[in-house]
């Protein structure tokens, strides 16, 4: 069958074929630790299950309105009001099944062919592969270690040009952990506007932040009317079954994403929005002893993998990965990542599968058990010991 051009532009997200490659491996008897895995590994607190299931018996089981049932886009916009710091409308809120779609839709409904879109690298990889599949020009914008991932706003600054239309942030950010300071912002919302750009703000990880407030460039001055914030559900509240996320967006966009969303997915789970008005509403402590929980051990495998001879890792700010550092050895990111599975089984990400920037480092999730991180550490301090 032949294909359309468009589809060899399209890159994959390798999350999903190393966690399908482990459990190959697995299905073969070997013990594998999982570090590869994007996701909370806790359950969905108590009080939103239980809505979910009131809803199931209740009827929530329809098609909904396509942007969202009203109950929660209020519910969204007076959250993102208390917590984002810009007067959030209801209209302005997006509803839809993840965050992911949000990335799509806001690329497709806003870059034309040739139009450039810079975006971190080492970043999120459908960020690059969907601004490339639409026939945008895909511009990576180093972010660095020595600056602990945060993405310069001069360097940002000197990739700008008269065909820049795009520019992807995403604080704190998978798969470095890195977060952006209130003046790295300020800086490149001044860029933002003297430029005429737009900003697609992929906040997902926005309430698993270790130090300081949560900035969102959407609260700067004039920024609201050129930002595309993408938030959800699935790493705040362990939701990443339910397919629940959403955008804010100025509202003339939002009308135009509205068809995309009717063309394709039609809408949202109707019990899962129900749950997420629960999950709104409900007590935050269980999101703040997620984040805790994560927090910790942060503290407690940076300096365990800085122990490991010839890896250096950075203290990451947010999100619940960290990127170390393991160019001493010699290989690439990918033939280590291979080794390592193979070898030692433990399955985790070659920084190059988040861009070309992230060759020389490996992406380990620490949303796992401590146990379980313990012993993955352990063979790897073992199999590099081997090389
Ligand atoms: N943005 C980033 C940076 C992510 O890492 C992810 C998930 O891994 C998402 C967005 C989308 O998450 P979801 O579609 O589950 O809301």
């Amino acid at each position: 069958m032949r294909l359309a051009a468009r589809m060899d532009r399209i890159g994959t997200e390798t999350a999903f074929e190393a966690a399908a490659r482990a459990r190959a491996l697995e299905a073969t008897g070997r013990s594998v630790i999982h570090l590869e895995i994007g996701e909370p590994d806790f359950d969905t607190p108590a009080n939103i299950r239980e809505a979910a299931k009131r809803a199931l018996d209740q009827g929530a089981t329809h098609y909904t309105a396509t942007v969202g049932i009203p109950e929660l886009r209020a519910a969204i916009a007076a959250d993102a009001t208390a917590r984002k710091g810009f007067a959030v409308t209801p209209d302005r809120v997006v509803v839809t099944p993840g965050g992911k779609p949000i990335m799509f839709f806001a690329i497709l409904a806003l870059i034309d062919e040739g139009d450039e879109v810079i975006y971190p690298d080492p970043g999120f990889p459908i960020y690059e592969s969907m601004a490339s599949y639409v026939g945008g020009k895909a511009v990576p914008c180093p972010v660095r270690q020595e600056n602990g991932f945060r993405l310069d706003p001069a360097e940002l600054a000197s990739l700008v040009t008269p065909r820049t239309r795009l520019v992807i942030l995403n604080s704190p950010a998978n798969p470095t952990g890195g977060v952006s300071t209130r003046a790295d912002l300020e800086q490149i919302a001044a860029l933002a506007r003297d430029h005429d750009l737009v900003v697609l703000a992929d906040e997902i990880y926005g309430r698993i932040l270790y130090e300081g407030e949560h900035v969102s460039i959407a609260s700067l001055p004039g920024m609201a009317e050129r930002t595309i914030v993408l938030d959800g559900f699935s790493k705040t509240y362990a939701m990443t079954g339910w397919r629940l996320g959403y955008g804010i967006m100025p509202k003339k966009l939002a009308e135009r994403v509205e068809l995309l969303l009717t063309h394709s997915v039609g809408c949202t789970a109707d019990f899962s929005q129900v749950a997420a008005i629960a999950a709104l509403h409900g007590d935050q402590d269980t999101v703040r002893a997620m984040c805790d929980s994560f927090h910790e051990r942060r503290d407690r495998i940076v300096p365990l993998l800085n122990s490991l001879p010839g890896v250096r890792c950075a203290l990451p700010q947010g999100a619940f990965y960290v990127f170390p550092d393991v160019s001493s050895y010699g290989l690439s990111s990918k033939q280590l990542a291979d080794y390592l599975l193979d070898q030692a089984g433990v399955a985790l990400l070659a920084g190059s599968d988040f861009g070309r920037g992230g060759e020389g480092y490996l992406r380990i999730s620490y949303a796992t058990a401590w146990e379980q991180i313990v012993e993955g550490v352990e063979r790897i301090r073992q199999a590099l010991a081997r090389l």
